[in-house]
């Protein structure tokens, strides 16, 4: 205590305050600032400590003195701390150092310890004076985002996708490990992409026009291009930067992923060229299947008219000539040939889609014409029909010539279902009836049945010989284009029925 009281005149009588009245303002001054101060020998033996100190560190001064403060070091800060100071004081030159302290309570608190040395006049030192700020929670606040930045690093390099940023002038500035482990390069030499050959030849020009305009307008920008790997292998690419401003607005930086599309794209390419040889392959066994059955059904009548005509210049050519056998041949030149022309006409009808004519219609009447038309056909066939046609089924808005296809459609596979028929009658039975606000048309017959009523829809699916398979597409086609369904059941051996189902 006398020797810091003799310190403490010292350095008022320095500051050429002489009384004792101003050396103790001027222990107050220093017992009451939020420092730790402290003054030192010339050999840098501590010999004053302030009540600050004290306070802090629970060490009476008479503990603190010499080298007694330093008890209160963290062990860990110790060595370096001591050798620091020493060293301070072998060369005279004032010293800064961070270090743990221990405060009373046992708690270990980060200071910045700071001492000069004061002179005299030939430049010996005549003492050390010092302070230690309490720097706490700044170097814990450092400490954070030093841990905080080496996690977001390893993020970014651990990650799998490929990251960068670039400056707001696009010119690269970060990129993580997987692009560079990608191209084998480091950032240096990836600045120079529109020189280097990172990127496919085709594909750079298209890249730097996209990235400068993107650049220009501070717009997002995708891009898909080829990069080369390391070993020499172009891969597809999606590049992806957006920009990123400032409160102000103002445009900082781009964020930028690159994600690898080679696979995703390979197989994209796989499946058109699968489709494509798929679709062109079904597209040929439909149009042969469609120009066989063209063929067998105007063969026909194309057969008959030269035969006719063979037979016609026969009956000419007699002597004396058989004019009305001749004539009966041309008559049935005719009609074979309008026969022919229908057949053509009805293939037409069955592509075409025309628009809907649709009138008020009533399906019983549409039903009786239709089994009127197939009469011939059926009587051919040995079927008997049956109708049972509710007279309460609504009217509904139909195209009278499209639904007559239909249950033409529908009647003539149920007749043909039952050719060659034996063990049971042949019946076609025809039904109508309301169901709600739908008026509902079944066509029944007693043949062998539906073994998947689903797949008998599917354009071209025949079972017979000469089918084209596309009869019950079109009339689900057109049932559908009435707003209305059209569906098979079958019991399976005991016949099937086809309903048909239209909102009045
Ligand atoms: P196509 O009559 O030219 O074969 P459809 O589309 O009209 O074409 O019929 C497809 C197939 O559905 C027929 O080949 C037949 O196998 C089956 N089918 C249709 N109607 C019946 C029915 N009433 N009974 C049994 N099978 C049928």
């Amino acid at each position: 205590m006398v020797r810091s009281q003799q310190n403490l005149e010292r350095m008022a009588s320095r500051a050429g305050l002489t009384s004792a009245l101003a050396a103790a303002d001027l222990r107050t001054i220093i017992d009451t600032i939020p420092v730790l101060a402290w003054t030192t020998g010339p050999d840098g033996a501590a010999d004053f400590f302030n009540s600050c100190w004290v306070t802090y560190s629970g060490l009476s001064s008479e503990e603190s003195v010499a080298l007694g403060w330093a008890q209160v070091l963290h062990p860990d800060d110790r060595e370096r701390a001591l050798s620091q100071w020493q060293s301070a004081v072998a060369r005279g030159e004032p010293i800064e150092v961070e270090l743990r302290l221990r405060r009373a309570d046992g708690e270990f608190l980060w200071f910045l310890a700071r001492a000069h040395p004061l002179r005299d006049a030939a430049g010996r030192i005549l003492k050390w004076y010092g302070t230690s700020t309490e720097i706490d929670a700044r170097r814990k606040r450092e400490h954070l985002a030093l841990e905080n930045a080496e996690t977001y690093s390893q993020i970014l390099d651990r990650s799998p996708a490929m990251l960068f940023t670039t400056t707001a002038q696009g010119e690269l500035e970060f990129v993580n490990a997987p692009l560079l482990r990608y191209f084998g390069t480091g950032l240096e030499a990836l600045q120079q992409w529109k020189q280097a050959a990172h990127l496919h030849p085709d594909d750079l020009p298209k890249t730097i026009a996209l990235w400068s305009q993107a650049v220009t307008e501070g717009v997002p920008c995708v891009i898909e291009h080829r990069m080369r790997r390391h070993d020499g292998v172009y891969r597809w690419f999606q590049f992806e930067a957006v920009p990123h401003r400032d409160a102000d607005g103002r445009l900082v930086r781009w964020y930028g992923s690159i994600t690898d599309l080679d696979d995703s794209k390979r197989k994209d390419a796989e499946l058109r060229a699968m489709e494509a040889r798929l679709s062109s392959a079904s597209r040929m066994a439909a149009v042969s299947q469609l120009s066989a059955a063209i063929a067998h059904e105007v063969n026909q009548p194309i057969a008959a008219v030269i035969a006719n005509s063979d037979a016609c210049k026969r009956w000419l050519s007699m002597d004396p000539p058989n004019i009305e056998r001749a004539l009966y041949s041309l008559e049935r030149i005719g009609r074979d040939a309008a026969a022919g022309a229908d057949i053509v006409q009805r293939i037409r009808l069955l592509f075409q889609r025309a628009p809907l004519m649709k009138e008020p219609l009533s399906l019983n009447i549409v039903t009786n014409e239709v089994l009127q038309m197939l009469d011939g056909e059926m009587r051919q066939g040995g079927v008997v029909a049956r109708r049972e046609l509710d007279p309460a089924v609504p009217a509904v808005q139909a195209d009278r010539v499209q639904i007559q296809q239909v249950l033409i459609n529908l009647m003539r596979n149920a007749i043909e279902a039952m050719i060659g028929l034996e063990d049971r009658p042949r019946v076609l039975s025809v039904t109508s009836k309301r169901d709600g606000d739908e008026a509902v048309v079944a066509v029944t017959d007693s043949g062998p049945g539906l073994s998947d009523p689903q797949i008998i829809f599917q354009p071209f699916f025949t079972t017979k010989r000469n089918g084209m398979g596309m009869g019950l597409a079109i009339s689900k086609t057109i049932v559908e284009a009435h707003g209305g369904r059209l569906w098979a059941t079958s019991d399976g051996g005991a016949g099937a029925t086809f309903v048909l189902s239209i909102r009045a």
